[in-house]
């Protein structure tokens, strides 16, 4: 089904341009517009080249782990009295999140592109570790740009990376989080594009990046597929997942798109509260608060939270992963024809979803993935038991150990 805004609906494909009808696109200085267009030349090669993805999924399997398991969570399942919960173990991918898929992908990609030197931003450090992993893995220079209040807060992954052999740079501008070490790596991109491959880890920035990770990320989605046929006969009734970029969520949901009766239900960073500011729930910003809505950061058009100006909002959740004020167009795309749903679970419900899942399932999971928990176990009640619903488990959570510790204290 070709609609009038030249995506097609039942496999969700962008225009030629990046759009996902008047989401998307590719909004970047003069001096990106040429290196973004080789690389769209050269990911469009890479796809129709079999080599690239047989070295893809090799990499995948013997370095990284996959296919990772989709595991029964018999005691959640009893626990919400209703469908069948099953978890989709990204977790357990080396470096401990979704994240390296799309490191993978796109340093094969830079390899063939001739790029050297790597430059990368991250929030809580994950991207951060999968990049400056995949780079000592090929041998590549890499760069990593965070913001100095993120370098605090992940300590433990900063020192992974340098451990890994990446330079992390602080950077100190604006808030000191995800936001402004994006602004720093796309300023260091524009200065030395001839040598260097920007990383980019979710589906967001400009034209091709919300395709390409969405393509190396589709690896979950389609493995569960096959998984859950093969356990239950059918398919899932929903599947759930956190949304920061939206990477994990798009991964899963992707191969399930043309299955109309499969819910995509997205779960987005309510944070402490509605007000702006407090939160990151893009699909949820509270009438009054400031609502434009729609808008352009880091490259993309996409729904973005802003202040009556258009000032980007500030954002806060307790998870870094989630603590971003735009989200990748795709969603805003499948959130607008209703495709897929968005709810939000705030950083209480985060904890509660997280020591559920630790305390019946022997499962810690990242305060990211923590985020879908509550809501699926919410939505697995309202269903029966031939029903399941698959929650993606995007990443673990030793990383948050400390963090959940201190919330601890200050409410004790
Ligand atoms: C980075 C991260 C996320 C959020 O990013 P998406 O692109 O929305 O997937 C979620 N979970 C984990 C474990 C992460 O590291």
């Amino acid at each position: 089904m070709q609609a009038a805004d030249g995506v097609n609906r039942l496999v969700s494909e962008p225009d030629e341009f990046g759009h996902w009808g008047r989401y998307g696109g590719r909004y970047v200085p003069e001096t990106l517009v040429a290196p973004l267009e080789e690389m769209t030349a050269e990911f469009m090669r890479a796809q129709g080249d079999a080599s690239f993805w047989e070295e893809f999924h090799e990499l995948l399997r013997d370095f990284s782990g996959r296919p990772t398991p989709l595991f029964r969570a018999h005691r959640l399942t009893e626990y919400a009295g209703g469908a069948q919960i099953f978890l989709k173990r990204e977790d357990l991918s080396h470096t401990g999140s979704h994240k390296i898929n799309n490191a993978v992908g796109q340093a094969l990609l830079a390899r063939r592109m001739g790029k050297r030197r790597i430059i990368a931003e991250t929030g809580a450090g994950q991207h951060g570790v999968a990049t400056a992993t995949v780079c000592a893995l090929f041998g590549l220079k890499c760069i990593i740009y965070m913001g100095a209040e993120d370098v605090r807060r992940q300590a433990l992954n900063v020192f992974r990376m340098r451990l890994l052999g990446a330079e992390v740079v602080t950077v100190n501008a604006g808030t000191r989080t995800l936001k402004d070490a994006i602004n720093e790596a796309l300023r260091d991109w524009v200065t030395n594009v001839h040598e260097t491959y920007y990383l980019l880890g979710s589906a967001l920035g400009p034209h091709p990046y919300p395709l390409m990770v969405r393509e190396f990320q589709s690896v979950i989605g389609r493995e569960a597929r096959e998984q859950i046929l093969q356990r239950t006969g059918k398919l899932p009734s929903a599947l759930v997942a956190c949304v920061g970029g939206g990477s994990n969520a798009i991964g899963l949901f992707h191969p399930f798109i043309a299955d109309g009766q499969v819910r995509l239900i997205g779960v987005e960073a309510g944070g402490r509260g509605e007000l702006l500011g407090q939160h990151a729930a893009r699909f949820h910003a509270a009438p009054g608060s400031g609502g434009h809505l729609e808008g352009v950061l880091h490259g993309t058009r996409s729904y973005v939270l802003q202040d009556e100006g258009g000032q980007i909002a500030t954002t806060h959740s307790v998870s870094a992963g989630l603590d971003y004020a735009a989200v990748g167009p795709e969603h805003a795309y499948l959130h607008d024809n209703g495709r897929a749903e968005y709810l939000s679970a705030t950083d209480d419900e985060a904890l509660q979803g997280l020591k559920l899942c630790a305390e019946r399932e022997g499962i810690i999971p990242a305060l990211e993935s923590s985020h879908a928990i509550l809501p699926a176990l919410n939505l697995a009640k309202r269903l029966t038991k031939n029903d399941a619903i698959i929650v993606n488990l995007s990443g673990r959570g030793d990383k948050d150990v400390q963090l959940i510790a201190s919330a601890e204290d200050t409410t004790a």
